[in-house]
């Protein structure tokens, strides 16, 4: 293993990187590359967190109290950093996660776009007055910071989703306690440094890195911790639900299972490209990915040809390779759970028509390499037409109408993402009533979402809560109290 000349990162608390209590660290590998050791991380233990919240919790009052235009003028000048640094934290994302770097720099300029947003967007969020039958009386709703904020996130937009939970939390006045996922803690140090370096006060970004299972509770069970944003799977998601306080808020955005319907009249070369991009695309490792596509049986046979043969000229690779469309899944964990789907769907009596072998020889023999697989004769109740993969695994599904293709979209447990391709003007607007998911799209990709949009899903895929992104991702961070002024 190489490990001379790796840089150790350490947590940051009250305004001061230092390391945990425990003085114990781990590694972060490349998963392209699992001999090259990204960087050594702080593997903290609860009292890390409980010096980080007591920052918190001591810095609170005065952000609450900084005025809109200084903590707007620190998110901008962070995404000033995040936009100079631009190549270099594009390419440590690349090595830290996997994603091509050209996907890498999109993210990292998005994120500086996202601390932009919000920094003008939150200045603007305020209550509302309501008419009375008194003359004399003033009614109004004002709107307050919570106090301290947890936000948890996962590794697969290891600095966009940090950036759109962190930015509406810290314009609207509260202050932060931030854990990354062990698997990308690098670029979530560049976004901390960025905050750090715009001249954000001690105490209001907080940052511990670490394993879930030595400091997950305390994040969430804190009795300070007013709120908990989290990024993340559904096992998580519940888990911490169930811990959290009464008085503990909670916004959960978790896993997907994600159906693009093809009617018979649809572009099937338009639907066989949603499918690629949608389903390969950060090689399968999106919470909105296609998982399953469901198609009408007379136009099946044309499409998977028309799939096939838009997956099989992918490039497989290396994120810093030109051209390469497919890296590698994020870790070892990511790379047995693919396979063992890949094995659940042969089981289960689906026909591999595609891909799915692990790629160990020559330039992938050190990363977490598969070729992207695609199953046909998938039935609605094998695992992996139900179960989240999070891998490059299209589970195609024959139906015979559009009453039938919808009960089959509607029958998981999730309703993150959705989509159908049709020219039918009739059918698309029926589907958006009748599918169950928070993000319906009619011919485009099941990925991808605005960040002045609202972003959540519906069933086992986000608490039954608050949206994420655009204006009423502000809603989360702020607590309502109506005021009556007679006078
Ligand atoms: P994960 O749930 O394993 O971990 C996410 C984060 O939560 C990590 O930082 C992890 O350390 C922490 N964590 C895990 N268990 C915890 C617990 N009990 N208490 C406190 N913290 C805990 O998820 P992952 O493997 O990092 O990411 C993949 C999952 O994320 C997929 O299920 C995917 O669908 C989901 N995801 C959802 C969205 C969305 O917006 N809905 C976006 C991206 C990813």
């Amino acid at each position: 293993m190489i490990t001379t000349k790796v840089e150790t990162f350490n947590n940051y608390i009250d305004g001061i990187w230092q390391e945990s209590v425990s003085k114990k660290t781990f590694n972060s590998l490349n998963p392209a590359n699992k001999e090259e050791v990204v960087g050594v991380f702080q593997a903290s233990n609860e009292d890390d967190v409980n010096l980080a919240i007591e920052a918190a919790q001591k810095a609170f009052p005065g952000w609450a109290k900084t005025a809109p235009s200084k903590r707007e003028a620190i998110l901008n000048q962070a995404a000033n950093i995040l936009e100079q640094k631009a190549d270099q934290l594009a390419e440590e994302l690349t090595r830290e996660e996997g994603k091509h770097v050209n996907d890498a720099k999109n993210e990292v300029l998005r994120s500086a776009q996202t601390l932009r947003y919000y920094a003008v967007e939150g200045q603007s969020f305020t209550g509302e007055t309501f008419p009375n039958d008194d003359p004399n009386m003033k009614v109004s709703t004002e709107r307050e910071p919570l106090g301290v904020v947890s936000v948890i996130t996962p590794w697969n937009f290891p600095l966009s989703i940090p950036a759109r939970k962190i930015a509406p939390a810290l314009i609207t006045g509260n202050t932060v306690v931030f854990k990354p996922s062990s698997d990308t803690p690098l670029i979530a140090v560049r976004l901390v440094e960025a905050l750090y370096e715009a001249g954000i006060p001690n105490g209001v970004i907080n940052f511990v890195t670490g394993k879930a299972s030595d400091i997950g509770d305390r994040l969430v069970t804190h009795p300070s911790v007013r709120a908990v944003t989290f990024t993340g799977s559904t096992a998580a998601g519940e888990d911490i639900h169930r811990k959290a306080s009464m008085t503990t808020r909670t916004q959960m955005e978790l896993g997907g299972k994600n159906p693009l319907i093809v009617m018979d009249d649809a572009d099937l070369d338009l639907a066989a490209t949603l499918t690629v991009n949608g389903g390969f695309s950060l090689t399968g490792q999106a919470c909105t990915g296609t998982s399953r596509v469901i198609v009408l049986k007379e136009v099946k046979e044309a499409f998977i040809q028309k799939l096939v043969d838009k997956t099989s000229v992918l490039k497989i690779g290396n994120g810093f390779e030109a051209g390469v469309k497919i890296g590698p899944l994020a870790n070892e964990k990511q790379m047995k759970n693919v396979l063992n789907y890949i094995e659940f769907g042969k089981e289960d009596g689906a026909e591999l028509v595609y891909g799915g072998e692990p790629l160990t020889t020559g330039e992938f023999e050190k990363g977490y390499f598969v070729r992207p697989a695609i199953f046909t004769n998938v039935k609605p109740n094998h695992r992996i037409a139900k179960e989240e993969i999070f891998g490059p695994v299209v589970a195609v599904i024959e139906v015979d109408t559009y009453e039938e293709a919808i009960a089959v979209a509607n029958d998981v447990e999730y309703g993150l993402s959705a989509s159908i391709v049709t020219n039918n003007l009739k059918i698309a607007n029926q589907f958006t009533k009748d599918i169950q998911a928070g993000t319906v799209k009619v011919n485009r990709t099941t990925t991808g979402n605005l960040m002045n949009a609202p972003f959540g899903g519906l069933k086992k895929s986000s608490t039954s809560t608050f949206r994420e992104s655009g204006r009423v991702g502000l809603e989360f961070f702020s607590q309502l109290k109506t005021v009556y002024i007679g006078y």
